[in-house]
């Protein structure tokens, strides 16, 4: 069957008609990929929702088609959102597609650079504030609520609808939901999203159950944990460093709701889930993709799983790609040797 985006596939559970103009880049359709590391760890089938696999290279590109498309069918000329990378790549990317401008806020220096070298190509216009990523997301709200700008962060609830297709796609490769989903937090967006589309999913009767949402955010940029806004969030997962989520309230009713939970995971565990994925499943995601499996990994260690049974869906939220940079400084460089045989197999052990 050919594929042409999450829009095209979905419609009958989007906001969208024949008149939207659907600007797709073919997004979606990712592989839930078997874990057999994770699942002989765990004991119960660990499977992941590689969205690093979408054509950004996060899932962000489920939102954003629907977020461009509903801007343009409302005629918008402009499009502007807050990133801690992710969005920017993907807005860049979509809005070139159809001809809009793009203008992006990020947090100087705290952005990988294979984010900003792909909203750079895809020519936004990418403005870095001395400030953080709650700082930009207000910038962002009072230009977009004063001037003919368009925002499209996740509080735009089109970006939300597109995303809720991640979970429609899992149900329809395992046959219903799983008994867990875990996914890393940050602004909150995307668990929201992927609550509500396994909501839509059962209603429809292409499921019989819900999962558990198991929701995880850094440390020490964990302010649903908290309980309290974190004004100076810190964390090497760039992504979910976010001290004030703009989807707070309904990340909560998704764990409430589903009788889940949202928890904290340290950068230790994020890397070393980072690493152990790229090591033993053959995967490369980003450090904050890599949180929804260290966290699967603490719950497990704590007991959380012991004499259940099922499936449990990690959502890695983007591509290791993205940052090369903190692969390297966490593995290290290769060995340099002379261009001769002997010290290669030396090194090989033979
Ligand atoms: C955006 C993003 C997140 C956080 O998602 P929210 O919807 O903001 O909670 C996590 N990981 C990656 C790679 C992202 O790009």
């Amino acid at each position: 069957m050919k594929w042409s985006g999450i829009i095209q596939h979905y419609q009958r559970f989007l906001p969208v008609s024949a008149q939207t103009p659907i600007v797709s880049l073919n997004e979606g359709n990712t592989p839930l990929i078997f874990s057999s590391y994770l699942t002989s760890v765990v004991g119960l089938e660990v499977y992941l929702k590689y969205e690093g696999l979408n054509p950004t290279g996060s899932f962000k590109d489920r939102g954003m088609t629907m977020a461009i498309s509903k801007a343009k069918e409302a005629g918008a000329e402009v499009v502007m959102c807050a990133s801690t990378g992710n969005t920017s790549a993907s807005a860049a990317a979509y809005a070139a597609r159809c001809g809009m401008r793009c203008i992006v806020l990020i947090p100087d220096g705290h952005i990988a650079l294979g984010k900003l070298a792909q909203a750079m190509i895809h020519n936004a216009k990418v403005i870095a504030i001395q400030g953080n990523f709650d700082d930009a997301l207000n910038l962002v709200k009072e230009v977009t609520s004063q001037y003919p700008v368009t925002l499209v962060n996740s509080i735009n609830p089109f970006r939300i609808e597109g995303q809720k297709t991640g979970a429609f796609e899992i149900c329809d490769v395992l046959g219903n939901a799983p008994e867990f989903h875990a996914i890393p937090v940050g602004n909150a967006g995307n668990i929201t999203a992927y609550w509500k589309g396994y909501k839509e999913y059962k209603a429809a009767g292409f499921a019989t159950k819900l999962p558990k949402m198991l929701g995880f955010q850094a440390a020490k940029s964990a302010p649903i944990v908290e309980k309290r806004v974190i004004p100076h969030p810190e964390t090497i997962a760039t992504a979910i460093k976010i001290g004030n989520p703009a989807s707070w309230k309904s990340a909560e009713d998704a764990r409430d709701e589903s009788k889940g939970l949202i928890d904290a995971v340290t950068d230790e565990e994020i890397l070393a889930a980072y690493k152990l994925l790229a090591a033993h499943d053959g995967v490369f995601a980003e450090p904050a993709s890599a949180a929804s499996v260290a966290g699967v990994l603490k719950l497990h260690k704590a007991g959380y799983f012991k004499g259940q049974k099922g499936r449990i869906c990690c959502t890695l939220t983007g591509h290791g790609l993205k940052d090369p940079n903190i692969a390297i400084k966490n593995i290290g460089n290769p060995i340099s040797v002379k261009a001769d045989i002997h010290p290669i197999l030396k090194e090989i052990g033979f």
